[in-house]
């Protein structure tokens, strides 16, 4: 996957708008979600209300907005923009994300909240990469919807162990205040973003976090999420 000035990173052909990193067509062509659960992005069987998982269970946020599932194309573009340090691909994919939220924003299917939190990279995995993803697409993020945006909100609070080979309970028991909050959100309306949720462990250890610090609603964003 290269990148070329001025063409579709996914289908190369030209664009009427360079900046904007991935052409209409395939925007409007990315496989989007089933039906799921519109609490933890899971597929379920009932319409516009929380599946069975979730009752008994609720997660601390109140919606998991994602744009697609975390398979082709996204899956490389994120990769692209994560490991192959393409920062340019941070316009891109913040455009897919802001064009699904304002659609269901219009549909009234989800309220704007008052700010913006990203989940932040682990600082030696940050370091490596040499920069942090998620404030990038943060940062246009707010701008584009008008809203306060910090990237240090959380801070991470000790190097927990990469994720990926953790099964599901030790993801928990490795995240348990992996978080410290570093500003008020009492009262407040916050949506957190991350590129991509897996099991919901890190986004869960984060909303946990708010909540008990007085935040009244918590959303849960992503690009993708793996069903
Ligand atoms: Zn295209
Ligand atoms: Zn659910």
């Amino acid at each position: 996957m290269l990148a070329m000035e001025g063409v579709c990173w996914l289908c190369q052909q030209e664009l009427k708008v360079p900046r904007q990193g991935i052409c209409s067509f395939c925007t409007k062509n990315l496989p989007p979600m089933p039906r799921v659960c519109p609490q933890c992005a899971l597929t379920s069987e009932y319409i516009d209300a929380s599946c069975g998982r979730c009752l008994l269970q609720p997660p601390p946020w109140q919606k998991l907005i994602t744009v697609s599932p975390y398979r082709a194309p996204l899956r490389q573009l994120i990769h692209q923009y994560k490991f192959h340090r393409q920062p340019q691909l941070a316009v891109a994919l913040t455009r897919l994300f802001l064009i699904h939220w304002l659609n269901g924003y219009r549909q009234q299917k989800w309220k704007k909240p008052d700010r913006l939190i990203t989940i932040p990279p682990h600082p030696r995995r940050c370091w490596r990469r040499g920069f942090d993803h998620m404030a990038l697409m943060g940062s246009n993020l707010a701008t584009w919807l008008n809203i306060a945006y910090s990237q240090n909100s959380l801070r991470r609070s000790r190097d927990t162990l990469a994720q990926v080979s953790l099964t599901r309970k030790q993801r928990r028991n490795n995240l348990k205040k992996a978080f410290a909050l570093e500003t008020s959100v009492s009262g407040l309306h916050i949506a957190i973003i991350d590129d991509v949720i897996t099991t919901g462990a890190t986004m869960h250890a984060a909303a946990q976090l708010l909540i008990c610090a007085g935040a009244h609603t918590v959303d849960a964003w992503s690009l993708c999420r793996t069903l």
